[in-house]
Formats: C-alpha cells, sequence, structure tokens
C-alpha cells in the first residue's frame, strides 16, 4: 500500500527504532509511547485490521501472538497489556493492522 506509514517502515522508507524482524514480522517502539515501554508488533503484509483477516493470515496472526511475550520480556516487562484497535469506531488510527504490547508502569495506561 502506497500511503500507508507502516508499509513505508517495512520498506525503510521512514525511519522507526525496530526491536524484531524476521520474514513475516516486524516490531519496533510506538512513536508517542503511552507506557515506558510500547512496542507494535505488524505483518509485513498489508491487512488493514482484523476485519481483513482470512484463513490465509491464522499462521501470521498466531506468530504476532507468540512474539507479545518475547519482546515483552526482552524488554524488562513482568506484564503487559496487548491492544488491538479495529476500524475508526474502534479507535484505529493506522490503518495496517498492529498489536500493541506495553507496560512498565505501576498502572497501566488504557486508550
Ligand atoms: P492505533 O490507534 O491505530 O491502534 O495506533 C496507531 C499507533 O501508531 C499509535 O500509538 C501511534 O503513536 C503510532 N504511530 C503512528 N505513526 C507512527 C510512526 O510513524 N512511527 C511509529 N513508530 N509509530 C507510529
Ligand atoms: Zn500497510
Amino acid at each position: 500500500m502506497d500511503n500507508c506509514i507502516f508499509c513505508k517502515i517495512v520498506k525503510r522508507e521512514i525511519p522507526a527504532s525496530i526491536v524484531y524482524e524476521d520474514s513475516d514480522l516486524l516490531a519496533f517502539k510506538d512513536i508517542n509511547p503511552i507506557d515506558k515501554v510500547h512496542l507494535l508488533i505488524i505483518p509485513k503484509e498489508h491487512i488493514e485490521n482484523l476485519f481483513y483477516c482470512k484463513e490465509q493470515h491464522k499462521e501470521t496472526l498466531s506468530k504476532m501472538m507468540f512474539l507479545a511475550p518475547k519482546l515483552a520480556k526482552e524488554n524488562g516487562l513482568e506484564g503487559f497489556r496487548t491492544m488491538i484497535n479495529t476500524g475508526e469506531k474502534g479507535g484505529q488510527e493506522v490503518f495496517h493492522i498492529h498489536f500493541h504490547v506495553y507496560g512498565g508502569s505501576e498502572k497501566l495506561a488504557k486508550i
């Protein structure tokens, strides 16, 4: 997708603080963190949101879920919150599916 910020991060057209990469996934620090640690896990493939996930995306989604605790641990978190905003009415601002993984403060932020 030409005008997608996260696709541009995948293609290294805009910078990001990348913490993980494999053939299917990328994870990087949220530019506007709501907690001490705030990471975003995305598939490299452009999928708009959960409404657009199909049977063929099962494995990628599963990999994203398994990556969350691994990255949380690597970033020193003993617990974390995962959030997936879906659609404008679900608080989604960037329309390339992403899992928020955040934590680190005494009181967890909610958005
Ligand atoms: P959403 O509301 O769509 O679930 O969350 C989008 C997230 O992407 C927000 O937390 C926002 O701070 C983050 N974000 C938006 N643009 C950029 C960017 O260019 N780089 C990074 N690293 N994060 C971004
Ligand atoms: Zn995209």
